[in-house]
Order: C-alpha cells, then structure tokens, then sequence
C-alpha cells in the first residue's frame, strides 16, 4: 500500500503492506495515508488482528493512530495485537489522552528488540520472527513463515471406504487406515499432500549489512528498501539505508526465489532505473509498487 521513503510524493505513499496468509490479514508498517489505501484496494480493517511496525521513522507509523481511531469509531471490540517499539505505546497513550478518547478494544502489545531475532507469533497458522536491522533508530523487520498444513482428505476415497469421522484427524496427520476386515490402506491412497508452506521476508529499513543474512536465507519472497540508486551509496551509508543494486546483492547471496524492491526516495520520479539496477545482480526483482498483488509459490 506504500511504497514511499520518508514523504509521500508522485501517487507513491509511505510504507505499508497486507501480508494474507490463509485470509488472515496482517499488516506489516502504516505510514500515512495507509488508511485511504486499505479503502483503496478493499483492505478491511476488522479483518486485521495483528499489526507489525518496523521502527518509529514517522514513514512507517503515522498513519497508526488514524487507523486504531477508526477501529473504535466503527465499533471493533476484538482485541488487537501490536508488535512494536516500546516507545510507540507512549505515543499512542498520549494521543489518546489529549482526545480524551478510550478505545473500545484492547492493544495488545508485543515490544520488539533490535538487537537479536526473536519469536514474537507462533498461531497455528504461522510463526513470525524479528530481523534486527542496522538503521539511525531500533529497527527490526519481520520474517514470516507459514506452518505446514494437514494432509488433505481424498473425499471421493473416504466416501468410498466409509471412513468413520473419528479417524479423520489421524489420517490427515498421516496415519494409514486399517478397515474392520483387516485391509491396510496406505495414507498416500487416502490423501493428498498440502501445498509447500511459504516465507516471507519484510526488511526496512537498513544499512546494508549481513549480520541478518543468514535469517533470511532461502525465503520465497523477500521485501528489501531500496531507498537510492548506487550512484547514492555514500548518502545510503550516511542515512542507514540500502541502494538498489545492494538490495539486489542481498537478494543473490541469501539464495531468496523473489526479491520486491521499495522504500523509494522522493528524488525518483519514475523507478525502472531503481528496478533495472537490482535485476543486474537479481533477474527476479519486482517494484513493490501500490495497488499491486504477489502470490508467493
Ligand atoms: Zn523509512
Ligand atoms: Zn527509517
């Protein structure tokens, strides 16, 4: 929903994403205007119950509060959960304190540390991980993985055989079937195998710096800023950011399947120079640009 640095400029807005994993929607950085957006491209907000914030560069919350504002407005009573610097609680408990406003739903707060990865998620769904980054401020990004799914029921099969509905559970699990008559059914007969499960990888916003390589190596899709061309680096060194032909080494040398590129700056009205640089090192590189969906597979 953003991909913009710093300011929004040339229809690009501030960071922000909607991660769906098994239409459960997560979401990752609200910069400003991340509301329009989410209206935008039919992103609903009481579908979001968790909400990852990267750092507190104003590009990638300011446009949180707004957001938990309408949550109370129209009604939300489920709790939310916000994975976040510690400081970003003290900021919103501020603003609410000068509207006078109580929220109607419960935060639930996850403080995030920058200095080594942790578990801060682990549902039946997925687990999500801290990625320190190297930035001017505590900045983590955020490694999404997908759990694998139960085996998959061969409904034509288990009609077939008459399979009681307790077994059901153990079967999808992988267990074989064994029929009052003694007969053995083998699990691959019963079912199918669930689809691979995915990772996802979001790093803003960082020097580039190989200290969190390891940790997303071999993702399926990998998010990295790319806020200058390389003709910048002394300004991407100085700011703590990375240029798009590193961006593009990172991509290489963690072996990810895809790379999206984002966190453009202002100076760049049109960005197929930014995406041509990242492919030299990267062939597979999109713009993570608004308005646009990756199915990862
Ligand atoms: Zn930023
Ligand atoms: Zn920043």
């Amino acid at each position: 929903m953003g991909s913009s640095s710093a300011t929004p400029i040339f229809n690009r807005n501030p960071s922000s994403q909607a991660l769906n994993i098994n239409e459960h929607f997560y979401l990752i950085d609200c910069g400003e205007g991340t509301q329009q957006q989410m209206l935008r491209f039919d992103i609903k907000p009481s579908r979001i119950d968790h909400i990852f914030i990267s750092h507190l560069h104003g590009d990638h919350y300011l446009g949180l509060v707004g957001l938990l504002s309408s949550m109370h407005l129209n009604g939300r009573v489920k709790p939310l959960k916000l994975y976040c610097p510690p400081e970003l609680k003290e900021i919103i408990d501020l603003q609410l304190k000068y509207s006078d406003t109580t929220l109607q739903f419960e935060i639930d707060y996850y403080f995030t540390k920058p200095d080594a990865p942790e578990m801060i998620l682990d549902s039946a769904d997925i687990t999500v991980e801290t990625i320190p980054l190297d930035h001017r401020i505590p900045t983590t990004g955020f490694l999404f993985r997908q759990k694998r799914r139960l085996r998959k029921l061969i409904k034509e099969k288990i009609e077939e055989l008459n399979i009681p509905i307790e077994y059901y559970s153990p079967i999808k699990k992988g267990a074989d079937y064994v029929a009052p008559d003694g007969t053995v059914y083998r699990n691959d007969e019963l079912t199918t195998s669930p689809e691979e499960p995915k990772t996802y990888a979001y790093c803003s916003d960082t020097l580039y710096n190989e200290n969190y390589f390891k940790q997303i190596s071999n993702v399926d899709l990998l998010y990295h800023e790319s806020t200058f061309m390389h003709n910048m680096v002394e300004r991407a060194r100085s700011t703590h950011h990375t240029t798009a032909l590193q961006a593009g080494r990172v991509a290489m040398l963690t072996n990810v399947k895809k790379l999206l590129i984002g966190h453009f700056s202002a100076r760049y009205k049109t960005l197929n120079e930014l995406l041509e640089e990242a492919r030299n090192l990267f062939p597979d590189t999109e713009l993570a640009l608004e308005g646009k969906t990756f199915v990862i597979d």
